[in-house]
């Protein structure tokens, strides 16, 4: 007798992996997507035919590979994400077991197109069932961008496993979501069929809830409450849906490090924070981001598998409860929903919109009073509406608001140009007192807001998307300033020159600790540069040593309030109806991001007591 075991080949046996890591085409759309976040994308366009079966295309203008890498990414257990198997435990990326590409290719005809910014001719490699059929210099913008054609082509048992078109599209949506709504500071579109159902533009938390979630006015997307606390053991963040959102199905997401899971047991701590004020029947919306060392939950899981196991649960189960109780109760003091009711800004119609120019709209009235908005620019690629939505989601808010799906809204455009306000703004009005405060009436109150430190939040918020998105707009200084700094400070704004050109300074290090400005984030021309420069430094400086995040922080906090509004002058209706608009759609409306109180609400209870 001979011996009968022998090695499957590479083909059969990568064919056999990808029965477990590419079941449907939401599997491979997530695995795409996936890789071009890694690969640090900022736009990410996704293009799906006959609900994936026959084309999954995503286009990323990530980092691109080189023709090597490229060739190896195909190959199993092929990644550049981790090197030994302690990095499992340190984990930041998205993938990192290097078999997504290959099973893809074992169970599908591939094409990936991808260049690197710093190579002039990009690479072409065709595979189909783990073969090789092609690999050729081409032309090609910088990133990657993948086709996968004919899914299952040799596989007809799993074809055949497919379900309809309906429920496989869905499927790919319900993947795109969980994805779309961790990172809002990217641009995301999704075409099905020639039909373009997404268009996400990058923005804030909120708001991509909101673009995602699309509900009459936006009504659950104001009424999501806040959530944030932080721990040695955990970071939770996010929003909960005030009580009233409560719907029969809705919408509930968890996520951890970035990643969507399933948690059956910290769902029932949400829960609980609601009891006695949502019916039995209803449960409110939330959206919940985990951040956790990576080394105390296990990352080794499945790959398809949302469940995760965390070491701390009923710890972290407490914190959880504690921290949507608090929230929750302190949401009826919560502004922005009274203000959302009715206040002076309304999110706009439809019907105003298809009016509006869809050009640059307007530019602001006084520009040291908004300085370097660069909303108007992106409002102006504005998007249909998702169609196709109301039969994706259509049992989100059916019970609750028919109307909302037979009209569905639009994202909401955080800036509304000139003539919209002009329009929305009739007979509403604000008070300025002390020349601090405005005073503005809600629902359930009068509020008192804090012109300056709203404008700080809002500032704030838009130097960090700035900061992340690395499109910082600059204003070239007619004459470059030069400073000469002690070494020590030299050493440091060195370091940091990079981060300071993703916000719009224009400065070269011009040798013997000298640097020369030579231009200035938009709305600073005005400012003198080289005290600007000081301070960033001394912020570094007192910083040094900082995660990047926590250092972006800091950098947009410094400008923030140096750009910020003096309080020595006055204000019109306009700008106090623009700058309330633009703190309401802000992330986190209440309070500075050094935790100062933005809004007080005197609610009407209080008021009639007095007399
Ligand atoms: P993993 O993501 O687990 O590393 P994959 O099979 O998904 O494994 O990808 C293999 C490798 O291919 C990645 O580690 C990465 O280096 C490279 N890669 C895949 N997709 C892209 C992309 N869109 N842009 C740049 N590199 C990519
Ligand atoms: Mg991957």
């Amino acid at each position: 007798m001979h011996d009968i075991i022998h090695l499957l080949p590479d083909n059969v046996a990568n064919q056999i992996a990808a029965g477990e890591v590419i079941q449907r085409p939401a599997s491979v759309l997530k695995e795409l997507v996936e890789n071009a976040i890694d690969a640090e994308a900022l736009s990410i366009q996704i293009f799906l035919k006959d609900a994936g079966r026959t084309l999954i295309q995503v286009v990323d203008n990530g980092k691109g590979m080189s023709d090597t890498d490229a060739r190896l990414a195909f190959e199993r257990h092929a990644t550049s994400k981790i090197k030994e198997a302690a990095d499992l435990f340190a984990l930041h990326t998205m993938g990192f077991r290097g078999e997504a590409l290959a099973s893809i290719a074992a169970v599908a005809q591939v094409e990936v197109h991808t260049r690197r910014e710093s190579d002039e001719l990009g690479t072409l490699i065709a595979i189909s069932g783990s073969q090789l059929d092609l690999q050729e210099a081409v032309n090609c913008p910088k990133g990657t961008a993948f086709f996968v054609k004919n899914l299952f082509f040799n596989v007809p048992a799993r074809r055949k496993f497919l379900k309809s078109n309906d429920t496989e599209l869905r499927q790919l949506i319900v993947e795109f979501t969980r994805i779309a709504l961790v990172y809002p500071q990217l641009h995301f579109t999704l075409q099905h069929n020639e039909t373009e159902l997404l268009n996400l533009a990058p923005t804030n938390h909120r708001q991509r809830i909101g673009q995602l979630f699309p509900s009459r006015n936006n009504a659950m997307q104001r009424q999501l409450v806040p959530i944030e606390t932080h721990s040695s053991m955990v970071s939770i963040s996010g929003y909960v849906g005030a009580p009233e959102t409560a719907v029969r199905n809705a919408n509930q997401f968890f996520f951890v490090n970035g990643r969507y899971m399933r948690h059956p047991y910290f769902h029932k701590a949400v829960m609980q924070a609601y009891e006695g004020l949502v019916s039995n029947q209803l449960t409110p919306p939330y959206f919940i981001y985990f951040e956790i060392d990576p080394a105390s939950i296990d990352v080794n899981i499945h790959p398809t598998k949302t469940e995760i196991k965390f070491e701390q649960e009923p710890a972290i189960w407490s914190i959880l409860l504690a921290t949507v109780k608090e929230s929750l109760s302190k949401s009826h003091a919560i502004p922005s929903i009274e203000f959302d009711q009715e206040g002076a800004i309304d999110i706009p119609t439809m019907h105003a919109l298809k009016n509006m120019p869809q050009s640059q709209p307007k530019v602001n009235l006084n520009p040291a009073y908004n300085p370097f908005d660069n909303y108007s620019e992106r409002s102006s690629n504005y998007q249909r509406p998702p169609m196709n939505w109301e039969s994706l989601y259509h049992d989100f808010e059916k019970s609750k608001d028919q109307s909302a799906l037979e009209h569905p809204t639009l994202p909401t455009m955080e800036h509304t140009s000139q003539e919209l306000l002009d329009e929305e703004r009739e007979g509403k009005n604000y008070l300025l007192y002390k020349n601090r405060f405005i005073l503005a009436g809600g629902k359930s109150g009068l509020m008192f807001i804090d012109r300056q430190r709203a404008h700080v939040r809002i500032l704030f918020e838009q130097w960090m998307r700035q900061l992340r998105e690395r499109r910082g707009l600059s204003q070239q200084l007619l004459f470059p300033e030069m400073i000469t700094l002690n070494v020590a400070d030299a050493l440091l704004l060195e370091t940091v020159l990079p981060e300071l050109h993703d916000v719009g300074f224009e400065v070269a290090a011009f040798g013997k600790n000298t640097f020369v400005v030579n231009g200035v984030p938009a709305g600073f021309e005005n400012k003198p540069a080289i005290p600007m420069i000081e301070l960033l430094v001394d912020t570094v400086k007192q910083n040094k040593g900082k995660m990047k995040e926590a250092l972006n922080e800091s950098i947009a906090l410094t400008l923030a309030k140096a750009a910020a509004v003096d309080n020595d002058r006055t204000m019109t209706q306009d700008e106090m109806s623009q700058l309330l608009g633009q703190l309401f759609t802000c992330e986190n409306p209440n309070i500075t991001p050094e935790g100062k109180q933005i809004v007080v609400l005197l609610t009407n209870e209080e008021i009639e007591k007095k007399f």
